[in-house]
């Protein structure tokens, strides 16, 4: 369902006027509509999004370079986006949450993710510090807030580059376009 705060993409008139022309409504077009993007000699776009199996993007080859991290969190992944800006010119970002993400209060789950390793052959001990260091910042609240967020931190490290947050409904298999 369409929302003021998630905006559905049926009709290319959908796309919100600062995406328009843009790599990222080439995406949303591609994606939700099949669209044919313009063919590219090199990607033009990075998508970050979250590693879950269900998020599988409708893309053309070659288009986009694609990280993938635990809820769509950039905290251990800065440097992929670095290299595809620095390296390969990529000026526009797509950042994208989904519905139903795991990661989202991770934190809370310390007995589940705990005994997974344990039965890993992780030591006990071992796994509940590992647990511990690192849960808390990649459990994300709310999947739709985060990614809003480090648009809007990423906007003033790369004031030349356009970073879009999305959200990919994994009980349609749309995008969305979020606003802010
Ligand atoms: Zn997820």
């Amino acid at each position: 369902m369409c929302t003021k705060r998630i905006i559905c993409v049926n009709k290319s008139e959908d796309i919100l006027s600062a995406l328009r022309e843009t790599p990222i409504a080439e995406l949303l077009l591609s994606h939700n509509l099949g669209v044919q993007v313009r063919k590219y000699d090199r990607p033009k776009i990075l998508i970050c999004t979250c590693m879950d199996y269900r998020v599988k993007l409708k893309i053309p080859e070659k288009y986009a370079f694609i990280i993938r991290t635990p809820g769509a969190n950039l905290v251990d992944s800065h440097f992929g986006l670095a290299t595809a800006v620095a390296m390969r010119s990529i000026r526009a970002v797509a950042i994208m949450a989904h519905t139903d993400c795991a990661m989202t209060h991770i934190a809370d789950k310390s007995e589940i993710f705990i005994e997974g390793l344990t039965q890993a052959g992780w030591g006990q001990e071992e796994a509940k510090t590992y647990f511990e260091r690192q849960a808390p910042e990649h459990s994300i609240g709310d999947a739709i807030q985060i990614v809003i967020d480090q648009c809007q931190r990423l906007r003033k490290h790369y004031p030349n580059i356009l970073f879009a947050p999305l959200l990919y409904k994994v009980e349609d298999g749309k995008l969305y376009q979020v606003t802010e």
